[in-house]
């Protein structure tokens, strides 16, 4: 009896997600192959500023800095892209060492129309200093009329890396997702029942709110295979995480699926050197790579799941 409930919970609740699939019209197969991955966006970090203490220079090292390393990275994981991907569009968000503010470049995406956005930086922190006793230096104070002498320490202050180090993928804070909808609701999809957003429209907000979530989704799907593909590679992760208080103003201003990629901390020697690297800056590109050809797959697969099988 109870089992047959279940069941029947079920079954009515493959029909509402096969419903709503098919609500979504950029989700409904017109006859044609459907692709679920058209335009991809690449946003190397930062870049423009000369000097490291200039607005948004980004993490500096004696290896590299982080803008050059986002950008040379970009341009790996654009070519592996297009060449595991077919009929895949690139799109970088800079080529060159310039800065962009945050809505020129999500401003960029969204004209570019993109179904996915990918942010590449490095982290960064200070290094941690240390203050130790080097030698003493005697001198004679007078206390209650009477002369004494005293030792004073001499100190030196050296530092020494920080030890945080990994990798991290951040997507949007579920309290930005006002402003995600927002970013929906402005952008004109031409193949979507949300043309000219009316915020007091209930169907519309339906839309917009169900569309955000299946971003949401997508974005934390992402964020997590890519979290793995470096683990694979041996690298240490940090997970996938949220930054709610501050938020990460282009993640939630692109109208599309969104991650930010912290592909190691400069600051940490050894992630240092490997992101100044060749060898590094390759196996990096391959990790995210694989893990957009992966989303793809997962993508792909839940939209056949969706229709009825050739
Ligand atoms: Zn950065």
């Amino acid at each position: 009896m109870k089992l047959k409930k279940n069941i029947a919970l079920v079954l009515l609740s493959f029909g509402m997600v096969s419903l709503l699939a098919f609500s979504n019209k950029d989700d409904v197969g017109n006859g044609k192959t459907q692709k679920t991955l058209k335009r991809i966006v690449i946003d190397p970090g930062h870049g423009g500023y000369p000097k490291p203490s200039q607005g948004n220079y980004g993490a500096s090292s004696e290896w590299i800095e982080e803008k050059d390393a986002a950008l040379a990275i970009a341009f790996k994981l654009k070519k592996i892209i297009e060449e595991s991907i077919p009929d895949v569009e690139v799109y970088l968000t800079r080529t060159t060492d310039v800065f962009d503010n945050a809505r020129v470049k999500a401003s960029k995406a969204n004209d570019f129309k993109g179904d996915l956005f990918i942010s590449l930086h490095c982290n960064g922190q200070d290094p941690i200093p240390h203050r130790e006793i080097v030698d003493y230096k005697t001198t004679t104070v007078k206390r209650k009329g009477k002369k004494i002498t005293k030792k004073i320490p001499i100190y030196h202050t050296y530092y020494t890396p920080n030890p945080a180090h990994g990798t991290e993928t951040y997507i949007w804070g579920i309290g930005k997702n006002d402003e995600k909808e927002e970013a929906i609701g402005e952008q004109n999809f031409s193949d979507s029942s949300i043309v000219n957003f009316d915020p007091k429209d209930p169907a519309q907000r339906v839309a917009i709110s169900l569309r955000t979530e299946k971003y949401a989704e997508r974005s934390r799907l992402l964020a997590a295979t890519v979290e793995e593909e470096f683990t694979k590679q041996g690298r240490v992760s940090r997970g996938v995480k949220q930054r709610d208080y501050k938020g990460i103003w282009v993640l939630q201003a692109v109208a599309m699926p969104a991650i930010l990629v912290e592909m190691g901390f400069l600051s940490y020697p050894e992630e240092g050197k490997y992101i100044a690297s060749e060898q590094g800056q390759q196996e990096i590109a391959e990790a995210v790579g694989r893990a957009v050809k992966r989303y793809k797959f997962s993508l792909d697969n839940k939209m056949n799941n969706g229709k009825t099988s050739k």
